[in-house]
């Protein structure tokens, strides 16, 4: 063959793959259309049955001289890349996502806000009584912190142990938080219970165990109060995404997502902080994000360090449990900071605030 013939040869494979690219992104882009067609009618993404079909067609016609092997290889990836596509596309597709919404949502409460600069959400594990709540809402208050959190109704492993005070907590938690100019954020259980919490709180609060549970979800979008949601014990990022989903798809779109560690095989905590959940819920979606230490660690001697990595990685709060008298709450108490330690927490992390007067903590 003359050097003239292999050029030719050459400029044949580079017109072959430019057919290929283009007939790859024509797939893509029917892929697309499919896609559009399947949302509509709410048929799934992935049919293995027909991907196998069409291989078994694909094979049964190959002239070679590529084996089977190879072609079969091939076009698995092919098929791979697919639904890939029709994945993002169906993610692109939810509200929440950051393609609907460049600028982060920043969701009002009185005087504060949440999805801006860091702010801290502290309290303790459960409202216990009135001087509990007035002493832990006194000092965050004197501290300069606008948010103050305490469970009424308390989601315990045991159906015996502590289960919050109820009614007469949501009382105490809304007079202490009135009196001090504090959002309240406790949790909402139940279907049930959702107006009674929301007629007293101001953040209603989705607890990790119940991220699943889509009546609920749904109810809390139907109300006005905005919605911290907690990310599951073994929830993946896109079920957590999808539960925003579902609170945000009645009508709410107030969603604060909430990341307080996922079950591992990990026992020095209580659970492994998934630092990496935080820049990708920002990059997804425009919702605030912030991390809840207390219950990703479950110990204290750790909290400082796990906020400022949250912090660094982008999370708009910290939520933090605080008790006047640690060693007696009843529950978490082996998390929980007393003032003193939280004071210290506030300057180790830079969250401490300037002044109580405008309640907002300065970024880091
Ligand atoms: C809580 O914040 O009170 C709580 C029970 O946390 P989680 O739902 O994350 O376990
Ligand atoms: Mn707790």
């Amino acid at each position: 063959m003359t050097e003239q013939g292999l050029d030719q040869l050459r400029k044949e494979l580079v017109d072959i793959n430019f057919a290929i690219l283009n007939l790859l992104n024509r797939r893509g882009r029917v892929v697309t259309e499919v896609m559009k067609v399947k949302q509509r009618g709410d048929i799934p993404v992935f049919v293995p049955e027909r991907e196998q079909r069409m291989l078994e067609e694909i094979l049964a016609n190959n002239p070679g001289p590529f084996p089977d092997k190879t072609i079969s290889h091939l076009f698995k990836e092919i098929f791979r890349a697919s639904v890939a596509l029709m994945e993002s596309q169906q993610e692109q597709g939810l509200r929440i996502s950051r393609t609907n919404r460049k600028e982060d949502l920043r969701i009002r409460i009185g005087k504060r806000e949440l999805g801006g600069d860091p702010v801290v959400i502290a309290g303790p594990c459960a409202v216990e009584s009135e001087s509990q709540m007035e002493m832990v809402a006194a000092d965050l208050a004197r501290l300069g912190i606008g948010f103050l959190r305490g469970g009424t109704f308390k989601p315990r492993s045991s159906p015996y142990a502590f289960q919050g005070m109820g009614e007469p907590g949501l009382e105490i938690l809304r007079r202490v938080a009135r009196k001090h100019d504090l959002v309240s954020v406790t949790e909402v259980m139940d279907t049930r219970t959702v107006d009674l919490v929301a007629g007293y709180a101001d953040v209603l609060q989705i607890g990790a165990r119940n991220m699943y549970n889509y009546a609920l979800l749904r109810e809390v979008g139907r109300c006005d109060k905005p919605v911290l949601l907690k990310r599951g014990l073994s929830a993946t990022i896109d079920e957590f995404l999808w539960a925003a989903e579902y609170i945000v798809s009645e009508g709410n779109g107030n969603v604060i997502l909430c990341e307080r560690g996922i079950r591992t095989f990990e026992r020095q905590t209580r659970n492994t902080l998934d630092i990496s959940a935080v820049p990708l819920l920002r990059m997804k979606t425009y919702l605030p994000v912030i991390v809840d230490v207390s219950h990703a660690a479950g110990r204290k001697d750790i909290l400082a360090p796990l906020a400022r990595a949250a912090l660094a990685a982008g999370a708009n709060g910290i939520m933090v449990e605080v008790h006047p008298f640690p060693a007696v709450a009843r529950s978490d108490s082996q998390q929980q900071l007393d003032i003193e330690e939280f004071r210290e927490f506030l300057e180790q992390t830079g969250l401490s605030a300037p002044s109580a007067a405008d309640g907002a903590t300065r970024t880091p």
